[in-house]
């Protein structure tokens, strides 16, 4: 199997792939896709429940997606996985997309039924496992501040707190006006004042640490989904410096980074006493839910999370 393939082996996948064995019926579709963790992860829990199909790494462009979906059936392709930057760009492609998703605004699982290409998300619900295996909590009962809620990770866990109603949402990010619009649009489901005290229970903050700071003491737990902390040039280009969050001992911190070291964020937590833990359990519990809308079975965590483990950098 070869680590990437590309749009010209999906147009003929029999003569790409052909001595494959298992054959090739599941991708991630990306662009960049060379560092999905998706098909280690995939074809460990594949292998364990015996299922004759492996898993691989398709670099699609923009350009390609509509044609390289519509090559899936004939390809015998089970799904696929979409990520970065297909997640939107896929729905109007789709021949129906389950209502979670359209809520969402984004697709990250793909079922080949037939002719047929059905559309799910899987990375909101997978937050909400997450949350629950990291800390034993629901995201239902959490006063929640998402850093970086104007990108796709960040919307995807704003629009997850909003249909689970949680307690309250804080909606933070570099460039305003989009954690604003993200508010606008999810106002309705915060009408309800399950909060008593001075504090609204829907806002949009700037990514600037005296605005968090005002915030902390009424938020359980802080998710960051931007990409701050992912390597150190992006902290130095970054006016927000995250390792200054004023974290307090109550709270939980969840990283969306999902690398082997422990991030300047979560090194911050530590520090601080508080809990935290890494994005590696979102992106693994997105993965089981993908595996079991596939093949309507519990996915196999163990295996598919060492394997992630042992793929980390
Ligand atoms: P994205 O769509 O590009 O969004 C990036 C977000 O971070 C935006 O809100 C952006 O703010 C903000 N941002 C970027 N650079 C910044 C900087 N220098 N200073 C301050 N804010 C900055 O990316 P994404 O796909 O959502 O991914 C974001 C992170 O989530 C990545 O670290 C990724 O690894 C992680 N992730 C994890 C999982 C998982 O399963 N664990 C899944 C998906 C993503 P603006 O709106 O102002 O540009």
């Amino acid at each position: 199997m070869k680590d990437v393939y590309t749009f010209a082996d999906l147009r003929d996948w029999r003569a790409a792939t052909g001595d494959e064995k298992p054959p090739l019926r599941l991708s991630v579709f990306g662009d960049p896709v060379a560092h999905s963790a998706s098909p280690p992860m995939h074809n460990a829990a594949l292998e364990k429940c015996e299922i004759d199909a492996r898993y691989c790494r398709l670099h699609i462009r923009a350009d390609e997606l509509e044609s390289a979906l519509r090559l899936l059936p004939q390809a015998g392709f089970i799904g696929a996985n979409v990520t970065i930057p297909h997640k939107t760009a896929v729905l109007p492609v789709l021949d129906e997309v389950d209502d979670h998703a359209r809520k969402i605004g984004a697709v990250n699982t793909v079922v080949v039924d037939g002719e047929k290409l059905i559309g799910f998300n899987t990375d909101g619900p997978g937050i909400v496992r997450a949350i629950r295996a990291e800390f034993g909590v629901d995201l239902h009962d959490l006063r929640v501040l998402i850093l970086g809620a104007g990108g796709g990770a960040g919307r995807a866990i704003a629009v997850q707190c909003a249909l689970e109603n949680c307690e309250r949402l804080v909606l933070a990010n570099r460039t305003l006006d989009k954690a604003q619009a993200l508010a606008d649009e999810l106002a309705p489901y915060f009408k309800s004042p399950r909060v008593l005290g001075p504090v609204a229970r829907l806002e949009a903050v700037a990514l600037d640490i005296d605005a968090i700071k005002r915030q902390l003491p009424n938020i359980d737990i802080i998710i960051n989904a931007t990409p701050l902390g992912m390597s150190p040039e992006q902290l130095r280009h970054s006016s927000f410096d995250i390792r200054h969050l004023p974290l307090l001992p109550h709270l939980l911190v969840y990283d969306t980074i999902y690398t082997a070291h422990r991030t300047p964020l979560l090194q911050a937590t530590d520090d601080a006493g508080a809990r935290g833990a890494n994005g590696l359990s979102m992106l693994l519990h997105q993965g089981a839910l993908s595996f079991e809308i596939w093949f309507n079975r519990e996915a196999p965590l163990e295996e598919m999370r060492a394997a992630l483990l042992a793929s980390r950098v």
